[in-house]
Parts: structure tokens; C-alpha cells; sequence
């Protein structure tokens, strides 16, 4: 059975021309970047090569870029980052209730340390709101952390306007970007942002490798210590393949991401169209516009969403319920609940996120198959017998 990948947000397939130019850099251009002679030397220029690319795509500098082991690193070294180093100017950190967990725990984790964290609301869309970041400002926040997009529901956030208001209060300003870069357009001046999370993985590079963008002249204790790669902001040899691959991924999506954009935009737009026409008692979660190419989040009323996605398994459709990272727990999503979502409707979530490879026979196959399963699972359901039970009875006066 050829299996259909409808996950692009919890990975993407490794482009092909990216393993191509990862390759060299595992056999004969295998140097330690730090290395004097001119192995070592090719796998530097390698890495200053992919450095500018990546700051490219995002309207950086080349030495804006500090490469880490992937977005989750990215968030912990911004937001723990900002917190050493401005300690005796503030402990107070604002953020938003829907953030992925590697900004969550690093927040809670500060918490433990003496910090301040004040986790905003969103509204029914997942959005945050500029005025609420206003008011949660005091003379103690030394950093503000909102994502660029949210990788559950899709939904983009306002960054710039939150980016105005945090250089009028001369407050640091963080965005993780990880689910934006490479799909929609990112410019950190336009942005307004003084520090940005990227993750290769999520535009068709490979795992296991990100990026931090630092604005120039930011105070932002390392991280990690030891030796003095990353102009010693992040000690480890580089992963050189890892890192070339990244740089190649963010050339191809420069070139290809308006059209691929385009391209999703429409698949998605009809999948959405579709399954709310054939299925009843369903909602689409996230903003109907401000919302990535890519990403449909619906609650399916009386079913669980993991059988959904067990169901589509085994007919050979890949898709999740929420994020990548919490898809073995049975815990509702935070994301949904922090929407005002009822916890029966939080749990019937099923996130289809399409991307470069999807296809209309593709799309056309889940329509077809997507409302039998939803069907079946309902007969199953206790929940939606329950609902007729008190349905009948009301009917009848009783
Ligand atoms: N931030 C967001 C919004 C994400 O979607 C993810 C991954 O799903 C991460 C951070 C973590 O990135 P990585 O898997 O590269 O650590």
C-alpha cells in the first residue's frame, strides 16, 4: 500500500537535492571544522556557505545565525539565554498559553529559579492579543516570547505588531518560528523580533539540527560551554552535514516557497471544504485566514481523536492529533483547551498537515475515506448515544 504522509508539521521528508549536498560532508569532506588544515577548512566554508543562506531566508545576517541541535535548543538557549544575562535588569517573562512545550517547560523551568512567567490567553482562533502583551508589560520584563505560528491549529500570530510594542518598551523580543520558516515569509526587521527559532526538519533539511537568530548587539548568556565554535555562543563541533543540509533546505525554499504555498493553499482549502460538507458535528480549529498553507485542525464531535488516527493508519493515511511531541499521551491539548474548547471536543482533534509532495488523488482519498471511518467510530460511540438518549427524551417532554 503506498502510504500517504499528511504530518508535514511533525516532520518533512528530506529533500532529495539536500541529502545530495549533505553527502560529501560524511566521506571526503568528513574535516573537523575547527581543524587548521584544509579538510578541516572546506567543512568551515561549508558551514559560513549555509550560514548566509539561512540568513537569508529570513532578512538576517550571516553572524545573526547560531547553529543548534534543532528548534527545541533554539527556544531554551533564546529564552534561558535572555534570562542569564538580564537577571539584574528584570525576572519577568511574558509569553502565551499556546507556545510548544520546549517554550512551556523552559518557562516553567525558570519559574523554579526565581523568575516570573505570565502565560497570556488567545481567543477562540488561538490568538494572541497585542493589547493583553501591553498590559502585561512591567518595569521587571526583561523578554517576550510569542510564536510566529502555532504548529497545532496553524494559526499566525501577530508578531510585528507585538514587535512594535516590544522595541517602544526596549524589551527583548523572541519568536519561534520554527512551523513559519521556509513556508510563508519571514523578515526579522520586518518581524520586529531580536531572536527567531528555526528547525531544519520542518522545511525538508534534516533532523537533529536549527538555528538561533540573534540580533546584533543582544545580551544573551551561551548556553552551552566548552569550546569556541559558534564564535563561542554555542560550544560542540559543529554538525557539519547536518548544517550544509539546513543551508540547502533554506536555499530551495527560497526559490520554491511561493509557488509550493500556493499550491497547498488550494489542497487545503478544499480537504477543509470537503470533509466539513461530508461530516457532521465537525469544527475547524485555528483562524479560517490567518492560518499556514498547510495546516487543517478539525474537532470531530463524539469520536477520539486517536482513533481517528489509528483508523486512517491502517488505511494508510498518515496524520496526528495535535503536536508530534505529545501524540503518545492521552492528555487533551493544551493549545485547544487554552481556545476555550470543551475537553470532549479537545480530544476528537485531528491535525492533517499537507506539504510539498501532497497530491489531489491524495486529498481526494481522505474525502473518501475519512467520513466512513468517523461514521463507524460514531456506532461505537458511547458519547453519541448518550446525546441521542437525551435527544429522544427531550423530543418526548420526558
Ligand atoms: N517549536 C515548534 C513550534 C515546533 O513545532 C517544534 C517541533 O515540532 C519545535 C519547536 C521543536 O523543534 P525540534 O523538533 O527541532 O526540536
Amino acid at each position: 500500500m503506498r502510504r500517504i504522509y499528511l504530518d508535514y508539521a511533525a516532520t518533512t521528508p528530506t529533500h532529495p537535492e539536500v541529502v545530495e549536498a549533505m553527502l560529501p560532508y560524511f566521506t571526503d569532506a568528513f574535516g573537523n571544522p575547527s581543524s587548521v588544515y584544509s579538510y578541516g577548512q572546506e567543512a568551515k566554508g561549508a558551514i559560513e556557505e549555509a550560514r548566509t543562506k539561512v540568513a537569508d531566508l529570513i532578512g538576517a545576517w550571516g553572524e545573526e545565525i547560531v547553529f543548534t541541535s534543532g528548534g527545541t535548543e533554539a527556544d531554551n538557549f533564546a529564552i534561558k539565554g535572555i534570562a542569564c544575562a538580564n537577571e539584574p535588569k528584570g525576572n519577568h517573562i511574558i509569553t502565551s498559553t499556546i507556545e510548544h512545550h520546549a517554550v512551556l517547560e523552559t518557562c516553567k523551568f525558570l519559574e523554579t529559579r526565581g523568575f516570573n512567567v505570565t502565560y497570556l490567553p488567545v481567543d477562540e482562533y488561538g490568538l494572541v492579543d497585542p493589547d493583553d502583551v501591553k498590559r502585561a508589560i512591567t518595569d521587571k520584563t526583561i523578554l517576550i516570547s510569542v510564536m510566529h505560528a502555532n504548529n497545532e491549529v496553524g494559526t499566525i500570530e501577530p508578531i510585528t505588531e507585538i514587535g512594535r510594542i516590544a522595541q517602544e518598551k526596549e524589551i527583548y523580543f523572541h519568536t519561534d518560528a520554527v512551523q513559519t520558516v521556509g513556508h510563508i515569509p519571514v523578515d526579522v526587521n520586518e518581524l520586529g523580533v531580536d531572536l527567531l527559532s528555526m528547525s531544519a526538519h520542518k522545511l525538508y533539511g534534516p533532523k537533529g539540527v536549527g538555528a538561533l537568530y540573534v540580533r546584533k548587539g543582544t545580551r544573551l548568556a551561551s548556553f552551552m560551554h566548552g569550546g569556541e565554535q559558534e564564535k563561542r555562543r554555542r560550544a560542540s563541533t559543529e554538525n557539519v552535514p547536518g548544517i550544509v543540509g539546513f543551508g540547502k533546505a533554506a536555499e530551495l525554499a527560497r526559490q520554491e516557497m511561493s509557488q509550493e504555498a500556493e499550491h497547498i493553499t488550494r489542497l487545503r482549502d478544499w480537504l477543509i471544504k470537503g470533509l466539513l460538507e461530508r461530516i457532521d458535528h465537525v469544527r475547524l480549529n485555528g483562524h479560517p485566514q490567518k492560518r499556514l498553507p498547510g495546516n487543517v485542525n478539525l474537532s470531530v464531535e463524539y469520536v477520539e481523536g486517536e482513533s481517528m488516527v489509528l483508523n486512517l493508519d491502517l488505511a494508510g493515511i498518515c496524520a496526528s492529533t495535535g503536536s508530534a511531541c505529545s501524540s503518545s499521551s492521552l492528555e487533551p491539548s493544551h493549545v485547544l483547551l487554552a481556545m476555550g474548547l470543551p475537553h470532549e471536543q479537545a480530544h476528537g482533534s485531528l491535525r492533517l498537515t499537507l506539504g510539498r509532495w501532497t497530491t489531489e488523488e491524495e486529498i481526494e482519498k481522505v474525502l473518501d475515506v475519512l467520513p466512513g471511518i468517523v461514521a463507524r467510530l460514531r456506532a461505537m460511540s458511547p458519547l453519541l448515544k448518550i446525546r441521542k438518549k437525551s435527544v429522544t427524551r427531550r423530543a418526548n417532554g420526558d
